[in-house]
């Protein structure tokens, strides 16, 4: 069989650009070695964790109902029937994935996808047996795996990564978190809120490296009084498994005295590694950057005329839109069009309580470029519809461009920031400025309206404050 395009790995990268591709008249093929379609994101990544997330917001919600005039019974926990409700939603969303590649006539090959040649893809089954598919194009779409600590092994029952958390079987009484990224704070949050309790160990000064420096810090207060206790500057340099509870040995990372703090289970989140194992990159000569990522040039070529990368293997935020976004653009191109991908309008987004939601640049990142920058800030505990939940943690800082105010970021802590974000990306989009949404009419009353008085304060001046 002879195709247009083969992509490797059903990802959020891959999936979406077979699908793009498809829908642009070009024949395609899926290879995929897991089980089902979906890949990180939608097995055992995004969707699963955010299953988790919602659930044990609930179950915290219900036990703090007082406060509005509702008195309801202390909740009890099923756990099965949470981690149950977890699967059934992967379930849907993986099956939804294989109706539309069938909807859209593309082949979907299970076994692991290695390149003998441009233009010849090696499907390996697990029974051994094998076969090449011939194509015009490769795009790799091989995503990421959790990047290993030294020193600990990864046995998925105690000493776990993202893929064990997600699964359980009990609430543990102490749980240790190494590393204080996205992943760490939004999985130990769904066991703090369970019952456990949880130490972030964070090798860095700060949690959430990268995000907002004022936003990280304040956001950290709001995960203490939650309960979270963290360690910063400090490192995990092993875990002795020997007893009945696992004993970490922590020290200072600028070297020190070491202390040893106990745990039921210690999940290790310290990032994530592009996956690039068996694929046969040095077979064809694919080259690889000094991350080992794939090295691709701006149309998402690789230095082999034919092979093509995206999403976590390839440089960038290691996120399931950027990575679609990236498959959408390199099926434009393979189809004679001009797919592009603006890096400086993806939003991130923390699903935690409150949630934590960015787009564009950081303070920090304003200062070491030299640009002149405008700040603007409004607190949630000034807006009507915040005070009405009891949702008042949190507020709005908007970026703008001292001379031209031109919106140059957005940053947003507090309840339902992940979807506010987005009236911020669209008009980054649009190059529009802090005048343009101070400007635009909010709904009244709506926590988006606190997006409206950052955006004045940064212009001019906020009403409401
Ligand atoms: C716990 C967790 C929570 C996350 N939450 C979010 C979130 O809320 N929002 C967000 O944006 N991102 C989130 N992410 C990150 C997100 O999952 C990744 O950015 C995204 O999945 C990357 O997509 P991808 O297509 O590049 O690769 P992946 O999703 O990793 O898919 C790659 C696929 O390729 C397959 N594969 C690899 N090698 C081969 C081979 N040789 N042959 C055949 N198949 C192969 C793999 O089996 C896999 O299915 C989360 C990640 C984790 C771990």
């Amino acid at each position: 069989m002879s195709y247009d395009l083969i992509v490797i790995g059903s990802g959020p990268g891959g999936y979406v650009c077979a699908i793009k591709a498809a829908q642009l008249g070009l024949k395609v093929a899926v290879v995929e070695k897991r089980a089902t379609y979906g890949g990180t994101c939608l097995n055992i990544g995004c969707i699963p964790s955010k299953a988790l997330l919602h659930a044990s917001e609930m179950f915290e919600e219900v036990g703090h109902l007082d406060a509005l005039g509702i008195k309801v019974a202390k909740p009890k926990l099923d756990l099965p029937g949470m981690l149950a409700h977890k699967d059934a939603t992967v379930k849907s969303n993986v099956d939804g994935v294989a109706y539309l590649f069938k909807k859209n006539k593309i082949d979907g090959h299970i076994g692991t996808g290695s390149i003998a040649a441009p233009g010849k893809v090696v499907v390996t089954k697990e029974d051994g047996s094998s076969e090449t598919l011939e194509t015009k194009a490769i795009v790799i779409a091989t995503g990421s795996d959790s990047a290993p600590l030294p020193g600990v092994e990864i046995d998925e029952k105690r000493i776990v990564t993202s893929t064990g958390a997600l699964e359980l079987p009990k609430v543990p009484a102490k749980m240790i978190v190494v590393g204080a990224g996205v992943i760490g704070l939004e999985l130990g949050s769904v066991w703090r809120r369970l019952g456990a309790e949880v130490v972030v160990v964070e090798f860095l000064d700060r949690i959430l490296p990268g995000m907002d420096g004022e936003v990280a810090k304040q956001f950290q207060r709001m995960l203490e009084k939650q309960g979270f206790a963290f360690k910063l500057g400090t490192k995990v340099t092993g875990v002795d498994t020997s007893g009945k509870t696992l004993k970490a040995t922590i020290e200072p990372a600028k070297g020190g005295a070491a202390e040893t703090i106990e745990a039921d289970v210690v999940l290790v989140a310290i990032g994530r590694r592009p996956f690039t194992g068996g694929l046969g990159l040095e077979t064809v000569g694919v080259e690889l950057d000094e991350r080992k990522r794939v090295k691709v040039d701006g149309h998402y070529q690789t230095n082999v005329p034919g092979i093509y990368a995206i999403g976590d293997v390839i440089a960038g935020p290691m996120l399931a839109h950027k990575a679609e976004d990236e498959g959408v653009a390199v099926a434009e191109i393979l189809a004679g069009q001009a797919g592009h991908v603006n890096y400086d309008a993806i939003p991130g987004v923390v699903y935690t309580g409150p949630e934590v939601a960015t787009v564009g640049k950081t303070e920090e990142e304003l200062k070491a470029a030299g640009i002149a920058y405008k700040v603007g800030k409004f607190p949630f505990s000034a807006n009507g519809r915040a005070r009405a939940m009891l949702a008042t943690d949190g507020f709005v800082k908007i970026l703008s461009d001292a001379t031209t105010d031109r919106l140059l970021g957005a940053h947003i802590v507090g309840k339902g920031a992940g979807e506010m974000i987005h009236e911020a990306v669209v008009l980054m989009e649009f190059a529009g400025s802090a005048e343009d949404l101070a400007r635009s009419t909010h709904a009244h009353p709506t926590m988006s309206e606190s997006i409206k008085e950052a955006a004045l304060a940064a212009w001019f001046k906020p009403i409401h404050m």
